[in-house]
């Protein structure tokens, strides 16, 4: 391909909203144009890598057994009120109505669309397991989108859907799935991070995040310094505190002290001469949507049931909770509401805390509290000897112990898990890193083939519902996360596997045996089915240069009088991001470049 004969419009400048460095760099190489904010269009030079990476994640797919088909991008409202949806997917799904005034969807992901399109195929169940999957359009209506196609509105997904006749085959298609990701991010150049989040009693994993290393990222990853132990911190956890050690002398009785004005951890720290560790902080949440059954629990006779649509028979609407925890930690939102089985979480205001604790704010504490249920951490159960407000003004209860002055409703592990905890698999120092999700592959169960009635006869003609899996890629953040793993300060250096030229040939004076060579060694290369870029502009070679360097294309092959007048007639060949140059004689620079580029390719 002739440089004028394309359309690669490189840039010296930077965007003004560029921060990071792929964004800054597919915009300066040509590869990407805005069209509105969150709204990018892929050139020439972007789209070629885009194919690539599209092509990878399709041969992995087929390689696993996924058919592959087209939806449309645009759906029947109908379908997301059948799996209740329509609602809960908020602002960032984009609804539309034609000139009917029927309700349409411009697809933010597809379970119901795939799910309606498998409950008319599916009759059998030698049909099963079916495998299905798009790479296709999906838009969100993102507040504010970011960092170019990293965090846009419109964006290309890889998202497939597995359907199985029982966990045995579901799990099967999971594993198989979860060794196709790691391919195909090795494939790509990624060092991506799995994330398992562990379904516990069942002993396998019920979903795993591929993310990568960013410092934008919006995940905070916990990793451990000596296993490979990797969680989100939503749902982090580690090693629990060590039990009490028998005391030499008991603890003494419970007593209140006079605390006048102290109201926040930090001014009983100052009061006490102590520090956070010794105390108990309690806090209070409003829970919606409770799932668990709450019979028995202080001040839980009178609240409201209502029957819930979902798998779980009853919920209470609305309930109130204490959570007690050590008073150097953070209580852990998303853990708290899994505890609860509740749909949200929020704390509950201040007239709400200082009705349910009958105190003034600052003076909550598990002892006597009896209006509402109490959720205590782990490490409220390893504290000895604790200090608490007494839920009276200006008082504090010292020599407070767990168990036997107040004992919680539930203690489960709600803490947030920080920099410096201990491992719970091997008791290594854990640490927090900053991460993007490329990829989620994640076990559904029942959740949209039972509210879509989904279902197959079995082997005894029996209906049945079969259990669901889903398999999601982002692809342009996949792309954009190459560049930002790697670039150096003149511009991108592509992997191989996914540049958008495997060689370009820049010729020092575009004239004359220069320029015939130029063509000549193009077409040979083309014809070993190398992708060539030839620069034919009339810039000076130092423009070239920077620009070559700039795209990233792996071998930059540089033809100049000089070298093709010597006794053995050579060219210059430089692998980008590395400083080595080699002179390769004419005679052999095919052979040798395809031997090259072939080399990066199959490894
Ligand atoms: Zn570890």
């Amino acid at each position: 391909m002739l440089f004028t004969q394309t359309l690669i419009p490189t840039l010296r400048e930077v965007p003004a909203d560029a921060v990071i460095a792929s964004h800054r760099l597919m915009f300066r190489s040509g590869m990407l144009r805005k069209l509105a904010n969150g709204l990018f269009a892929y050139l020439p030079l972007g789209l070629r890598s885009f194919r690539k990476v599209e092509a990878i994640v399709r041969e992995e797919m087929n390689g696993v057994g996924a058919l592959e088909i087209k939806p449309t991008v645009v759906v029947p409202g109908e379908l997301w009120k059948e799996s209740g949806r329509w609602e809960t997917m908020g602002d960032a799904m984009l609804k539309v109505k034609n000139r009917l005034g029927g309700d349409f969807v411009v697809s933010p992901t597809a379970e119901e669309a795939v799910t309606s399109l498998v409950r008319d195929a599916l009759a059998s169940y030698r049909q099963l397991p079916l495998t299905i999957y798009q790479i296709n359009t999906k838009y969100r209506d993102e507040i504010r989108p970011r960092y170019g196609v990293m965090r846009s509105r419109e964006f290309s997904m890889k998202d497939a859907y597995s359907y199985h006749a029982d966990e045995a085959s579901l799990d099967e298609t999971y594993q198989a799935m979860a060794a196709a990701y790691r391919r195909i991010f090795k494939r790509c150049g990624l060092s991506v991070i799995p994330v398992r989040a562990d379904s516990g009693a069942m002993g396998g994993s019920d979903s795993e995040e591929f993310m990568v290393e960013s410092a934008i990222g919006d995940n905070t990853l916990i990793l451990c310094r000596d296993c490979d132990y990797a969680a989100n911190v939503e749902k982090a956890s580690c090693k629990p505190e060590a039990a009490p050690q028998p005391q030499a002398s008991p603890v003494p009785a419970l007593e209140p002290i006079h605390t006048p004005g102290v109201k926040t951890i930090e001014q009983l720290c100052a009061f006490l001469k102590t520090d956070a560790h010794t105390f108990i902080k309690t806090l209070i949440y409003r829970a919606r949507n409770v799932a668990l059954d709450l019979s028995g629990a202080p001040g839980a006779s009178g609240l409201a049931k209502r029957k819930s649509a979902a798998e779980a028979p009853e919920v209470y609407p609305e309930a109130f909770f204490a959570a007690a925890i050590r008073g150097d930690l953070e209580v852990n939102e998303v853990k708290l509401a899994a505890v609860l089985k509740a749909s949200e979480i929020s704390l509950a205001t201040d007239d709400e805390v200082e009705r349910l604790t009958a105190a003034p704010l600052g003076f909550a504490g598990p002892v006597g509290l009896t209006t509402i249920p109490l959720v205590a951490d782990l490490t409220v159960a390893a504290l000895q000897d604790g200090i608490t407000g007494a839920l009276a003004g200006d008082t504090h209860y010292v020599h407070v112990v767990y168990g036997r002055d107040f004992v919680p409703w539930l203690t489960a592990d709600i803490r947030t898990v920080v920099s410096g905890d201990r491992c719970a698999r091997c008791g290594g120092e854990l640490y927090e890193k900053k991460g993007n999700e490329l990829g989620h592959i994640f076990k559904l169960g029942y959740k949209y083939t039972r509210s879509m009635q989904v279902s197959y006869l079995d082997e005894s003609g029996q209906t049945c519902i079969p259990l669901m899996g889903t398999y999601g890629i982002g692809i342009d953040r996949t792309l954009a996360s190459v560049i930002e793993e790697h670039h150096d300060d003149e511009g991108i250096i592509w992997p191989m596997s996914v540049a958008p030229y495997q060689a370009i040939i820049i010729p020092i004076t575009y004239a004359g045996p220069v320029k015939a060579l130029a063509h000549t060694l193009a077409a040979d290369l083309e014809q070993s089915r190398i992708e060539v870029l030839l620069d034919d502009r009339n810039e000076r070679p130092g423009v070239k240069f920077k620009d070559a360097d700039l795209m990233g294309i792996p071998y930059r092959v540089v033809v100049g009088e000089k070298n093709l007048a010597r006794d053995v007639p050579a060219v210059e060949v430089k692998r980008r991001g590395e400083t080595a140059v080699r002179l390769v004689e004419v005679s052999k620079a095919e052979a040798e470049l395809s031997r090259l580029v072939h080399r990066e390719l199959d490894c």
